[in-house]
């Protein structure tokens, strides 16, 4: 059996993980799983069920039970069978899921989940803690980042798509919050690994950020085979 490999993607929202991530996952033929969704449906469950969210217990377990699957290439999201896609992509679900990852049983449950996916193909993995915690042996990492008017343009215009009404101030404020929450939380804060790349992306096309870390992918194996440790 050949060996698996993983690219951990990691950085705070709007740095354009999921464009890219998705784009290298089609060009080296990888399975592209999207960490944040999974997070964004325990949220939206736990909404659906009216679960208090200082239910730790509770979190936990609906997270350990939720079947989550990442269809069409990454872009479709099932939970229990049903597509959510377009109920998770909203201002309430980002914050929504940003609290619920806060949770260490939830943590816990979803991590699980994306190893396992990790270890039956190569995937394209992105989202907070994919090279500190998921896959901390993972030999190629990035850690995208962007400044944060930047990155609230980008969620601006993915909102101005779904029809969502905000202004540049609004999301600018909703994106250093979330980051906030994100870094400074005792499980798994949102932090570049050691040995991951940085890379600000404020001035850089996707097609630029695509080949620098295709770059990146090429020296860290040997042009797609993993070098002998
Ligand atoms: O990436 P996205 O914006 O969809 O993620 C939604 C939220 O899920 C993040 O703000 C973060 O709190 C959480 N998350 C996480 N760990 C991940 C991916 C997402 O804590 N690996």
């Amino acid at each position: 059996m050949s060996e698996k490999l993983v690219i951990a993607i990691d950085g705070p929202a709007g740095a354009g993980k999921s464009t890219i991530a998705r784009r290298l996952a089609r060009r080296l033929g990888f399975l592209y799983i999207d960490t944040g969704a999974m997070y964004r449906a325990v949220a939206w469950w736990a909404l659906q069920r009216e679960t208090d969210f200082s239910d730790m217990h509770r979190l936990g377990q609906l997270a350990k039970e939720a079947r989550i699957e990442l269809l069409d290439g990454g872009s479709r999201v099932r939970l229990n069978g049903e597509d959510i896609t377009d109920r998770i992509r909203t201002q309430q679900m980002s914050e929504a899921a940003s609290k619920v990852s806060a949770v260490p049983a939830v943590r816990r449950a979803l991590v699980e989940k994306q190893r396992a996916m990790g270890a039956a193909q190569s995937v394209v993995m992105e989202g907070r803690d994919i090279g500190t915690v998921v896959f901390p042996n993972a030999r190629i990492k990035i850690f995208l980042d962007a400044s944060a008017e930047t990155r609230a343009g980008r969620r601006l215009k993915d909102l101005d798509a779904t029809g969502a009404a905000s202004t540049l101030d609004q999301v600018v404020r909703e994106i250093r919050e979330r980051d906030e929450r994100d870094s400074s939380r005792a499980t798994a804060p949102l932090r570049q690994a050691p040995d991951a790349e940085y890379l600000d992306t404020s001035r850089m096309t996707i097609e630029q950020v695509e080949e620098a870390i295709l770059k990146i992918y090429r020296d860290r194996t040997s042009n797609g085979k993993e070098l002998p440790k």
